[in-house]
């Protein structure tokens, strides 16, 4: 059944280091996650730190909220359970609850444990009038073995993503009180987010990262991404066309310059 993904922290290939920008989201997830799944004795004193139910990522698509849940999962040693909602509610439909139970079964077993809800809105949303009895039944049982959690003190945390805040309902934002903005880079952030997608390629010293960051005004993480894919084609095509043209075979792809990037947004 594959409604959610399961990666042993060995597994996960995000760290902070891959993560471009969002500088004091990663400081602040520092102390309200990977801390207290790292070292619940220095949180089990007073009242002030009890236990924190989970944290609520927001923000544009693309933005790194995923790659940013895959990184703390890393970096406090946890299990990342990635809950698949489309596949949860259409395919399992009458199964839902079960599966619910599942998975909080199975964060308990790993721990410590990340459960990650993307798009929380189309599960935990809003209640709709026309709403299934099966899946107001999911949502009660999520809720309740998400409480369960938290009274235990067991080393599980729900981190939530959405792109719409605005509609989820008062009992999710309950168990998320806090949220964090996972906004659109700014120029200086692209320039970081390129140096990091790009950290392991074959890239000619030369490439002015800053400048490149000036022309991709309003781009999220994942197109200077995509962006950057494309341009990796460049020196592909130029090797194939020199070989094509009785060039000799034994030749290295050329690192990737200023000027691929240029025409990938020319085009
Ligand atoms: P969605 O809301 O659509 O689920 P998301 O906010 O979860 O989007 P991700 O899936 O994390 O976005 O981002 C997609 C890809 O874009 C990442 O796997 C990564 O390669 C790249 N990316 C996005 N943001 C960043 C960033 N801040 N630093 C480095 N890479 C990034």
């Amino acid at each position: 059944i594959i409604a959610c993904d399961v990666v042993n922290p060995d597994h996960i290939d995000a760290t902070f280091e891959s993560i471009g920008g969002l500088d004091g989201v990663k400081q602040s997830l520092h102390e309200l996650v990977i801390l207290p799944l790292q070292r619940p004795d220095l949180f089990a004193h007073g009242k002030l730190l009890g236990p924190q139910k989970g944290v609520l990522l927001y923000g544009p698509p693309g933005t790194g909220k995923t790659l940013l849940a895959k990184a703390i999962a890393k970096e406090s040693g946890a299990s990342f359970i990635n809950v698949k909602i489309s596949t949860l509610m259409s395919k399992w439909f009458g199964d839902a609850q079960k599966l619910v139970t599942a998975v909080f079964t199975l964060a308990y077993k790993l721990q410590p444990a990340i459960i990650f809800v993307d798009e929380v809105d189309s599960f935990l949303g809003q209640r709709r009038a026309t709403e299934h009895e099966a899946v107001t039944n999911m949502k009660t049982e999520f809720m309740a073995l998400w409480d369960g959690f938290t009274t235990d003190h067991a080393r599980v945390m729900v981190l939530a993503a959405t792109n719409r805040p605005w509609e989820l309902d008062e009992a999710i934002l309950r168990r998320l009180p806090r949220a964090f903005e996972v906004g659109m880079p700014n120029e200086k952030e692209r320039a970081h987010i390129l140096r990091v997608i790009l950290k392991d390629e074959n890239v000619d010293p030369d490439l002015d990262y800053d400048k490149l960051a000036a022309l991709c005004d309003n781009y999220s993480g994942s197109d200077l991404k995509e962006i950057c894919r494309q341009a990796a084609l460049f020196p592909i095509r130029d090797l194939l066309e020199q070989e094509k043209n009785g060039g000799d075979n034994s030749q290295n792809l050329r690192p990737l310059q200023q000027s691929d990037f240029e025409k990938v947004m020319e085009s």
